[in-house]
């Protein structure tokens, strides 16, 4: 089967019998995600818990200073 990125409207072709197939055969086709776009927003996230640790960071400096 052919899914559309729904991100990058990139068309991947899917092997009917993998697990992904199966469970879009379920859901509706623009949810699929291609793996460039997966690993931007994997990516993302990480950036956003790494700002957060950076966060956590400067409240332990700022408590050290006392
Ligand atoms: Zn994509």
């Amino acid at each position: 089967m052919r899914v559309k990125c729904v991100i990058c409207d990139k068309i991947e072709a899917l092997d009917d019998e993998s697990i992904i197939a199966k469970r879009l055969r379920n859901r509706p086709i623009h949810t699929y995600m291609c793996a460039d776009c997966h690993d931007r927003i994997r990516d993302k996230t990480n950036a956003r818990i790494d700002s957060g640790n950076f966060r956590l960071y400067r409240t332990r400096q700022e408590k050290d200073e006392w």
